[in-house]
Parts: structure tokens; sequence; C-alpha cells
């Protein structure tokens, strides 16, 4: 198994875990440059009355507190799901050097559609973005998790 794919499968039993929590599933997880994952969070903006509490901000925080500062040079950053306009300027901000994500997001994505927010002339850090990673299971998550509560 590859380490993509293995911090990725990480990713993904958070997702699993959200949604066990009936929150929307996506998960998340920093690995340093050592290759240590240092944090892991799934989303929990219903569990805290947050709506800035999705999966990558929560890693994000979780890292840096670990890292002991505000900017995580050398980290990679690997979601199930595109990061939204709000996450990608957190991982902007948090320097983040590489992100991995999984399914592309039409409806809320930021990245490789809607604001394109590392493509924008206002943004000071551009990760390198590889999309696509187990995008599959991102996805079927996603969609098993909104049939389910119709
Ligand atoms: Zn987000």
């Amino acid at each position: 198994m590859s380490p993509f794919r293995s911090y990725m499968d990480l990713a993904l039993a958070e997702a699993r875990a959200a949604a066990l929590r009936g929150e929307v599933p996506v998960g998340a997880v920093v690995v340093a440059p050592g290759g240590q994952v240092v944090a892991q969070a799934g989303n929990r903006t219903r569990e805290l009355n947050d709506p800035t509490a999705h999966a990558e901000v929560l890693a994000i925080r979780a890292a840096c507190a670990v890292a002991g500062g505000e900017r995580l040079p050398g980290h990679d950053l690997y979601v199930t799901l595109e990061p939204c306009p709000m996450c990608a300027g957190a991982i902007s901000a948090a320097r983040i050097a590489r992100l991995y994500y999984g399914a592309a997001d039409p409806k809320s994505g930021g990245v490789a559609q809607g604001p394109r927010v590392f493509a924008h002339p206002q943004c000071h850090h551009v990760p390198e973005v590889y999309d696509g990673i187990g995008a599959a299971e991102a996805a079927a998550l996603l969609t098993g998790f909104f049939s389910g509560r119709r």
C-alpha cells in the first residue's frame, strides 16, 4: 500500500466516523514532513455548534497545536472532499505544502471550481494540489449519507 493511499484511508475512516456522529462525512489528516500523522479529524459542525468546524480546520488547529506555531511548512493535508473556500483559505494561511483530496465538490468546493482560492492573486501561499485520491469511496460516503437522511 502506498503512503498516499494509507493516509487517505485514514481520512476516509475519519469521514466514516463523522457520518456515525450524524455529521457530513468528511475527514482530514495532517502529515508532518517526516511522514508521521500529527492530526486527524472529521466534521464536527453539529456537535460543536460551529459552522467553521470542518475536518480540515479541526485538523489544522490540532496540527498547529502540535507544531507550536501558526504555520505548518512542509506538512501535507489529506482530505476526502475538495476543500470549501474557508478551508482553502486556512490551508493557505497555514502554509500547507501539499493538498491531496478525494472527491470533487461542485456544490461547495473552492479549489478546482467556485472561487478557486489558490488561483486568486490575493492567495499568498499556494500548495501543490493532487485530486481524485480515493474519490470513489469519498463520494460514495457522501451519497450514502445524504440519501439516508431523506
Ligand atoms: Zn471547509
